[in-house]
């Protein structure tokens, strides 16, 4: 029986795993796919604090695991498949064990949305990419489009030339969402080009990626590009499907929880981007990481002072 099992393993799990390490629960982390999640997949991480110079995804993962295994947290190379939260202890079930917990955190944060057309499952892997620093190098010297106007697109727009020779970003308006500072990068940045006004209608290829088929939204009118990479960042979803049933959830799949991390099940709290959330940072994540823990220690405390009611004197 573990007393605490935290889900996740991107800044919010594992900032979680710090401060419930240091409370003395001895937590349960078990990583899903990859360690660090989405945090792990960014090249160059510029405004997190204390990193003036910047620090890249994987060596900000590697220093938040050994904070955290530093203070007792077991790291566990583990998806979870299935939670039963109608008893308690809650029951985790992973690729490998089954495991008892008395309070869990869940931080399973988002994947990259799909865009849905015609060609990207057939294409995904074979030029079909939702990840920049994974497979951008790859395509040097050679032509790629990104699709999308947010932070992930411009930001990974931009890291693509350090191999593409050309980046075209298509976004479905004539204004970018993108922080400032990134959209200035991008307009300077003499290998992006930008398509306005255009969705991707269907990725075309021939056994790997040869173009896209674009339609401006105003015109009407229908084109094809030539690309050897297409790069797809159209918003995310969040990691819940094994949830389903177990507690609320909103309409798009997010874990509804108050302020302070509380879910519709007394005992299970949430942390990161799997909570809908204004502003999804890697700083925002941490802080309810932190809120996270503490509120599972204190359900804990009380779990346990019920159990020994002698001990509250
Ligand atoms: P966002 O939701 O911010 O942006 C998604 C983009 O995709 C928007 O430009 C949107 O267009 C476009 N889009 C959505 N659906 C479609 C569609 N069907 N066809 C074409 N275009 C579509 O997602 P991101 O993944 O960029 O970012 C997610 C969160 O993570 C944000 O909060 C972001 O700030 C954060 N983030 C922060 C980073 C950083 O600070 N370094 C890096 C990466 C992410 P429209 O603009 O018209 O809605």
């Amino acid at each position: 029986m573990e007393k605490l099992i935290i889900i996740g393993s991107g800044p919010a799990g594992l900032t979680a795993g710090i401060y419930a390490g240091r409370a003395q629960l001895s937590p349960l982390l078990v990583t899903g796919s990859a360690l660090g999640g989405q945090m792990a997949l960014t090249s160059e991480i510029e405004n997190y604090p204390g990193f003036p110079q910047g620090i890249s995804g994987q060596e900000l993962t590697q220093l938040m695991q050994q904070q955290a295994e530093r203070f007792g947290t077991k790291v566990q190379m583990d998806e979870v498949t299935a939670v039963e939260l109608s008893t308690h202890p809650f029951k985790v079930t992973t690729y490998g064990e089954e495991y008892e917990a008395k309070a869990l955190i869940i931080a399973t944060g988002t994947s990259p949305r799909k865009l849905g057309v015609p060609g990207e499952a057939e294409f995904t892997g074979r030029g079909v990419s939702y990840c920049a620093t994974c497979d951008g190098f790859f395509y040097r010297d050679r032509q790629v489009v990104v699709v999308g106007g947010g932070d992930a697109a411009i930001e990974d727009a931009i890291f693509l030339t350090k191999f593409a020779n050309r980046v075209y970003v298509v976004h479905r308006r004539n204004r970018l969402r993108a922080e400032k500072v990134f959209q200035e990068r991008a307009f300077r940045n003499e290998k992006i080009d930008f398509v306005w006004d255009s969705v991707v209608r269907e990725i075309l290829g021939d056994g790997s990626v040869t173009g896209v088929r674009l339609r401006n939204v105003k015109t009407e009118e229908e084109s094809v590009l030539e690309a050897d990479g297409v790069f797809i960042y159209v918003g995310s979803i969040p990691n819940t499907r094994f949830l389903e049933g177990q507690l609320e959830l909103d309409d798009r799949g997010y874990i509804v929880t108050d302020r302070r991390c509380h879910t519709s099940v007394p005992g299970v709290f949430t942390a990161g981007d799997v909570q809908e959330r204004a502003l999804k940072q890697i700083s925002t994540a941490v802080g309810s990481g932190a809120m996270a823990a503490m509120e599972a220690e204190k359900f804990i405390a009380e779990l346990e002072d019920r159990a020994y009611p002698e001990r509250l004197g």
